[in-house]
């Protein structure tokens, strides 16, 4: 898979915070969340990836997080986790 680094457009700011927040599946979370109880849920900026919580940034993202194709899937999921599906 196709990976992005910033600097993001805002568009694809935009897509991955709505993947995020969409729980369709595994969100990006904190690499230092075992240190904070508190929201490790990563948001994008135009230049990265920030835990809410901490000082941790990551720079690496998958392209279809980006470009809103994720959208695509979305239904797709849906209907796995209606139907018993569980990620792991
Ligand atoms: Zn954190």
């Amino acid at each position: 898979m196709k990976i992005r680094k910033p600097p993001f457009t805002l568009a694809e700011v935009q897509s991955f915070n709505e993947y995020q927040k969409a729980g369709i599946m595994h969100e990006y979370t904190c690499g230092k969340r075992d240190d904070h109880v508190e929201n490790s849920v990563l948001f994008a900026k135009e230049d990265g990836l920030f835990c809410p919580t901490c000082d941790y940034r990551q720079d690496n993202v998958l392209e279809w997080l980006m470009n809103d194709e994720w959208k695509k899937y979305e239904d797709w999921f849906t209907k796995l986790k209606e139907n018993g599906f569980k990620e792991e």
